[in-house]
């Protein structure tokens, strides 16, 4: 299975996945092709489980995935983004606090 992440911080063990609406099923605007509707309920199907199978992948690995969509206003995301980083740094340098997960 391909695993793909569009940017990495690594030493903050920050990941980005940016993901298309309708490339990856976004819930607002995830739309059914109608031609071919098969063939594209199974690729889509399988963007959607690669998906999965990568965030719970690098969670596993001590990573933050910060999920982007394409509809996201950028502004939003990249604060999104820089409090992931921030908090990744505060916790490399306190060494006694234990990292806060949502
Ligand atoms: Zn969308």
């Amino acid at each position: 299975m391909r695993q793909r992440i569009d940017i990495a911080f690594m030493t903050e063990k920050v990941a980005v996945d940016i993901r298309g609406c309708f490339w990856h099923r976004c819930a607002t605007h995830g739309t059914k092709p109608k031609a071919n509707a098969d063939r594209w309920a199974d690729k889509l199907d399988r963007n959607v489980a690669r998906d999965q199978h990568t965030v719970q992948r690098l969670t596993e690995l001590g990573w933050d995935v910060i999920v982007v969509w394409e509809h996201e206003d950028p502004k939003e995301a990249s604060e999104r983004i820089r409090n992931a980083i921030l908090a990744r740094r505060a916790g490399l340098k306190a060494t006694t606090t234990e990292r806060a997960v949502p």
